[in-house]
């Protein structure tokens, strides 16, 4: 799987997939991740990515060419037969499980950052698939929604976690909130680990942990027990509509 991303700020993408399951999924060639700094394409001697809107008002928008021409470079550089072009965008399908699964099935995502007052409309007409949001609120740019959707859809091509199909036993796999985790020592300050759990019957650390589960989303998230949305994880993986 590889992920080939559009940003006028290609710095913020060193360092921060440079350790952890990334890191070594990167190494280990179970994703690669291509940065393309926008301003290689931009127009002019000055490479002018960004000018004034169109009707005026205030900030600046990013110009449409420089992205048609990134993205024709990509293209003919790194061929894909299987590719997911998205624009990083507040108004975009919000990012879950569901979708970041879906996403893992493509063998190149294509991400689109936009910064200032956004990317000209058209850049979305033509050539985006599907925008792309991390939640509602609105960031100074796409390159850490970049990075937490190349996080959370890692976690989905296989060999990337440790043990195969280990994302498919966190939150929201089926539905529900994760069970809760404890490890050693047994007692620490007074608190105890529950005794189920260091009893080494199988069938009752089960039970405890499906319990757990359920008392930790009606507690915590009890939306995600509400019919439709519990179909939908089970069968799309997650709550996968836009809220
Ligand atoms: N003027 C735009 C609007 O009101 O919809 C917001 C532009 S925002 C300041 C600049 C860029 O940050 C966007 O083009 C987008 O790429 C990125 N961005 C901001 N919030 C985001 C979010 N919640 N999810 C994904 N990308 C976001």
């Amino acid at each position: 799987m590889v992920f080939d991303v559009v940003t006028l700020f290609p710095s913020m993408f060193f360092g921060a997939l440079e350790g952890g399951v990334l890191a070594r999924a990167r190494r280990d060639g179970k994703v690669a991740l291509r940065v393309h700094d926008l301003r290689r394409f931009g127009v002019g001697p000055h490479r002018q990515v960004d000018d004034t809107p169109y009707g005026g008002g205030g900030g600046m928008v990013l110009r449409p060419e420089p992205f048609f021409d990134a993205i024709e470079w990509i293209r003919t550089q790194y061929p894909a037969k299987n590719e997911r072009v998205l624009l990083l965008s507040p108004q975009g399908r919000k990012l879950n499980h569901g979708f970041a699964r879906e996403l893992a099935d493509f063998d190149r995502v294509l991400l689109l950052s936009g910064r200032y007052e956004g990317v000209d409309e058209r850049v979305r007409e033509a050539l985006v698939d599907e925008e792309l949001s991390i939640g509602d609120m609105v960031l100074t740019g796409g390159e850490l929604p970049a990075l937490v959707l190349m996080d959370v859809v890692s976690r989905f091509v296989p060999g990337v976690l440790g043990r195969e199909g280990t994302a498919e036993d966190d939150t929201f796999s089926d539905g529900l909130l994760e069970h809760p985790h404890y490890t050693r020592p047994a007692r620490y300050r007074g608190y105890e680990v529950p005794e189920v759990l260091q009893s080494g019957d199988h069938g009752a650390i089960e039970r405890w942990r499906r319990e757990r589960a359920e008392e930790a989303t009606r507690r915590k998230r009890p939306d995600l027990l509400q019919g439709e949305s519990r179909g939908a994880s089970r069968e799309g993986g997650g709550n996968t509509g836009t809220d």
